[in-house]
Order: C-alpha cells, then sequence, then structure tokens
C-alpha cells in the first residue's frame, strides 16, 4: 500500500537517495516481519496464546469440578476445544459411538473420524476425503467404559494442523477423560441417592397402613376387647409393644428423611413448651427400655417454650432417647434433662453406654452412617435417625451437639431458640401436677407411676 501510494504519488521525491535508502531499509525490515506473520516460530505462537491458555486452565479446572453431567461438560469441552487450536469442526463421541458434543461437523463424518482412535492410544493427523492436507487430529479418550474420541477438524480458511496443535490438544484430552469418566461416577452415585429416596418413600408408604392395623390390635388387646389375657399373654403382648414402638419409630424416620429428600417436609411453627415434648417422648420410648435402664427426667418449673413442629421435636427427642437406650445394652441410667438459658433451650439425653470414638463423631450425622462396635453389633438401625435430628433441628434454627468417649456413654443435646415469654401471664398448667413441680424424676421402665420430685 505504501509503495503504491508513494509510486503514485511520491513523483521525484522518490528519486531522492534518502528516499531511496528508506524503501530498501522498510524492504530489509518488512520481510522477515511477513515471514514471521504467515509462519510465527513456536515461542512467539505461545506467547500469544498466553492469555488464552491461562483462561483455558481456568475453563478446565471450572470443567471437570462444576460440570453437572456429561453433556453439558462434552459441550463445554468442544467449545474449548475449537477456541483452543482455531478449528472450524469438533465432535466429542462416548465410547458406545453417541455422539456427546458435536459443532461444525456431521455426526456421520465424526463417528468416522473417530474410528481411527479404536487402534491405540496415539493422536492421529488425518487428511478428510475431498483434503489435500492434514486437516483433521483425532484424540483417543480412554474412558472407564472403553475408548472414545474427540475429532477436530480445520476449515478451508483455517490454519493447517501441525504437532504444536496436536500436544496442545492432547494434554487437554486427558483433562476431558478424567472429567467425563468423573462426570459418569457423579450421574451413577446421583441415580443411587435418587432410588435410595425413592425406595424410602416407597417402603414407608407401603409399611404405614399395615402398622397402623397392628397398633390398632394391639391397643384393642390391651384394653381387653377380646377378653382378659393371662400373665403369659400379657408378657407376650409387652414385647409386642415394645417391636412395634421401634417400627413405628423407624417408618416415622423414613417417611421424615424422603419428606426432606424431596422438600415436601413442611414445619408447624406453634408455640410448644419442650418439658410437655420430652415428657411425651420418654413414655414412647418407655417399651423400649430393658429392666436394667433407669429413665429419668429433670424440668424446670418453669416453662421451656419454643416455636416449632410438636411432631419433628418428638421426632428428635425420641430418636436420641432410643439410641441411648440402644446403645447401652447393659442397661443404667438414661437422663433427659431440659433446660433453658442465654435465649437457648436444650434437651439433653445423657447414658452410659458403650460411648463413640472420637475419630468416629465427624460422620455420626452422614444418612444411613451406622458406626462399627463389636458391643452394638447385634443392635438394629437404618443410619437415619440422626441424620433426621439433626436436618429437623437446623430446620428449626437449632442444632445437635454430641460429647463422647467410648465406654463412658454419650450425651447428645439438642438446641434450640427459646420463645420470648408472652406479655400476659400464661395459663397454669393444670393437667399434669408433677410438670409443676421444682424438679422432675419421672419414668422408669418398672413404674406404674411416675416417681415424685427428688
Ligand atoms: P441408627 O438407626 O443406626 O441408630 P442413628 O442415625 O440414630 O442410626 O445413629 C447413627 C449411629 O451413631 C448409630 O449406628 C450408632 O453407631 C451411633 N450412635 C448414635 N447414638 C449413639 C449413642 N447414644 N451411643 C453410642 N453410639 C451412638
Amino acid at each position: 500500500m505504501i509503495i503504491l501510494l508513494v509510486s503514485v504519488f511520491g513523483g521525484s521525491a522518490a528519486a531522492s537517495p534518502f528516499v531511496q535508502w528508506l524503501f530498501e531499509a522498510v524492504a530489509v525490515i518488512a520481510l522477515p516481519l511477513l515471514y514471521v506473520g504467515f509462519a510465527p516460530p513456536r515461542w512467539l505462537r505461545r506467547l500469544w496464546r498466553q492469555a488464552e491458555e491461562d483462561q483455558l486452565r481456568e475453563a478446565v479446572h471450572d470443567l471437570v469440578l462444576f460440570s453437572p453431567d456429561r453433556p453439558t461438560l462434552a459441550k463445554r469441552a468442544a467449545d474449548w476445544g475449537l477456541r483452543l487450536v482455531g478449528a472450524d469442526g469438533i465432535g466429542i463421541v462416548d465410547a458406545n459411538g453417541d455422539i456427546l458434543a458435536l459443532h461444525g461437523l456431521s455426526a456421520e463424518s465424526a463417528r468416522q473420524l473417530a474410528a481411527h482412535a479404536a487402534g491405540g492410544g496415539r493422536p492421529r493427523l488425518l487428511a478428510t476425503s475431498g483434503s489435500a492436507r492434514e486437516n483433521a487430529i483425532v484424540l483417543p479418550l480412554p474412558l472407564d467404559a472403553g475408548m472414545g474420541a474427540m475429532v477436530v477438524v480445520s476449515g478451508p480458511y483455517t490454519p493447517f494442523f501441525g504437532t504444536d496443535e496436536v500436544s496442545r490438544l492432547r494434554g487437554y484430552a486427558a483433562n476431558i477423560t478424567a472429567a467425563l469418566d468423573r462426570a459418569r461416577v457423579t450421574e451413577r452415585l446421583a441415580a443411587l441417592e435418587k432410588t435410595k429416596s425413592q425406595f424410602l418413600n416407597l417402603a414407608s408408604h407401603e409399611l404405614r397402613s399395615p402398622l397402623g392395623v397392628i397398633n390398632g390390635y394391639l391397643s384393642m388387646l390391651e384394653q381387653g376387647v377380646f377378653g382378659q389375657l393371662k400373665e403369659s399373654g400379657m408378657r407376650a403382648l409387652e414385647v409386642l409393644k415394645a417391636k412395634t414402638v421401634e417400627m413405628n419409630l423407624l417408618v416415622a424416620q423414613m417417611l421424615d428423611a424422603a419428606r426432606l429428600e424431596d422438600g415436601r417436609l413442611a414445619l408447624k411453627r406453634d408455640r410448644l413448651d419442650l418439658r410437655e415434648v420430652a415428657r411425651e417422648a420418654m413414655q414412647v420410648v418407655r417399651p423400649l427400655a430393658g429392666a436394667d435402664h433407669d429413665l429419668s427426667l429433670d424440668a424446670p418449673a418453669q416453662a421451656v417454650t419454643v416455636f416449632g413442629d410438636v411432631g419433628r421435636i418428638l421426632t428428635i427427642i425420641t430418636n436420641l432417647l432410643e439410641n441411648a437406650i440402644k446403645y447401652s445394652p447393659q442397661g443404667g441410667r438414661v437422663q433427659c434433662i431440659v433446660a433453658a438459658a442465654d435465649h437457648t433451650a436444650s434437651v439433653t439425653v445423657i447414658d452410659g453406654g458403650i460411648g463413640i470414638a472420637r475419630e468416629d463423631l465427624p460422620r455420626l450425622f452422614n444418612r444411613f452412617e451406622r458406626l462399627q462396635n463389636v458391643k452394638a453389633s447385634h443392635v438394629g438401625g437404618t443410619g437415619l435417625g440422626l441424620y433426621l435430628s439433626r436436618e429437623l433441628a437446623r430446620q428449626h434454627s437449632g442444632d445437635i451437639q454430641v460429647e463422647s468417649r467410648p465406654g463412658a456413654g454419650s450425651r447428645f443435646t439438642l438446641t434450640l431458640p427459646l420463645a420470648a415469654p408472652i406479655e400476659e401471664p400464661e395459663a397454669p398448667m393444670v393437667a399434669e401436677p408433677e410438670m409443676l413441680a421444682p424438679r422432675l424424676h419421672v419414668l422408669t421402665p418398672d413404674a406404674e407411676s411416675e416417681s415424685q420430685p427428688a
């Protein structure tokens, strides 16, 4: 352009020796620049791409960690593959021949090119039909499920591929292989979790109605509707009742866990007295206690008021008490202490049972987690109780803390925000004289009636 302008308009100026010298100097400088422009050396190509490669590294990191599923991952990977080598078309083909991502290429051509990956683990430079030069790279993806491939094709206006492009794509392909395998594992785990939730839902619903019938007949038997039972019959009835309580608790746990998972758990927000809930929980678990267990409830004279769903708080305390009984198979004292301090209400359940090793504490609240302990190998359970209890506590803006030592017993504390006292004086509780007593010590498994304050 400059030469043209000068030749047209330069006229006599071009005759000057200085201008001639200037032209020669420009020609000497321009020639290597033109050469570098069309065929830049590797170090320069790398320098130009530095910013792009930094972005790519970040993108690969996100790709591997945050892609929700394999098709999304493959699509993102394909977009970056195109940018990485300035290609026109790209395809990512799964081990079974399924196309995971496709851009600027027909599915048929992608599959045909991918077939070249079957032979071995090395990338290949190929010429597609109708092309005189090598315009395609086939990168094998050695996936866990078999050999997949990433195929990259250059267009008529994009640069041809060389060893530099091949080596860059090779590293990229290794990342994609790992990410696709990881995503498959994540997908399988998600499917497994879904199946577990579906099973929980189904099993708990199916068990609920026969259990209802059993509960009904048991209370009729107890009330003597079918005639008075003999002493041996009464003993059998007690065993049946205890086993039914276990099943009722289990089904309630399964139902609530299933509801929690699919977001169907709606909590009520009633004003309630934790002392009453703890008292009811003690009654629920009483049939589970052995003759060697001594169950006691300590509660202050004043109401411990919280806002919450009475059924769910009952579930939490019942779970903690049930565990305290189950995991102290040799019997002993099981204490339930209701308290209020510093805007916090608490229910603490203490047992002197098998205890929990320090390294097991972090796993305690995981769903379906059951700890290994030879002393409790015969104790049944699902590993749902503590998971559910803590989730329920947290939905009430509360929590559950645990302190435990192997062989020395455990102490689980449910904390909930204390409700602010209402202005008008609360109606006195008349139904339960024990609740008004300064301290309560109630419910031993053998006791026919609750003992009076200590
Ligand atoms: P499970 O149905 O197995 O009792 P949980 O979720 O209630 O399920 O408890 C999880 C595990 O925590 C139990 O399997 C048991 O190993 C341990 N655990 C819970 N409570 C106690 C306790 N009071 N003492 C000792 N171990 C306990």
